[in-house]
């Protein structure tokens, strides 16, 4: 079993990078089928679906201190997201907890898409552990996604637009 914190006691994020095209053929391998907060309750959310596959569900609380809930695609690297509760403004960096008892989800790294958003993590197994992980900006429009499977990051490559 590899180390999963360096020296400083941060989490250490696997160097090891594969990108996957978002194709049909791709999307068991870049989808989420489990996601859980901190303390294990599930985040999948199935009244509100994408494609037919259950979101996740998150609250948020914005800079001026409103609270809300919206749903999110369980597709890494799609953005599409409805709005359940409160106003989600493009652009805002939020605080992203559970739904149910509030728990902030654990900053994982500084964005270094946007450079100001934080990359916050949920896990995906009851293990809660984060080498079975995805982590997302928490800055509302910016596409940073990832999941972390063991020692290797996944990144979802939109194909080129025609
Ligand atoms: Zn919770
Ligand atoms: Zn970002």
């Amino acid at each position: 079993m590899s180390e999963r914190f360096s020296d400083s006691g941060m989490l250490k994020i696997p160097t090891h990078v594969e990108e996957v095209e978002d194709i049909p053929e791709n999307s068991e391998k870049i989808s989420v089928k489990e996601a859980y907060c901190p303390n294990g309750h599930s985040l999948m959310d199935n009244e509100h679906t994408f494609n037919g596959m259950p979101g996740i569900k998150m609250a948020f609380i914005r800079p001026n201190e409103e609270k809300g809930v919206f749903s999110v695609s369980s597709k890494i690297g799609d953005l599409s997201k409805k709005t359940i509760s409160g106003e989600i403004v493009e652009g805002e960096k939020v605080t992203l907890c559970c739904p149910e008892c509030s728990a902030h989800f654990p900053v994982l790294a500084q964005c270094d898409k946007c450079k100001n958003g934080d990359m916050v993590l949920i896990y995906l197994s009851k293990e809660l552990d984060v080498s079975d992980s995805a982590s997302f900006c928490n800055l509302f429009g910016c596409p940073n996604t990832m999941l972390i499977k063991s020692d290797t990051i996944i990144r979802a490559i939109a194909r080129d637009t025609l």
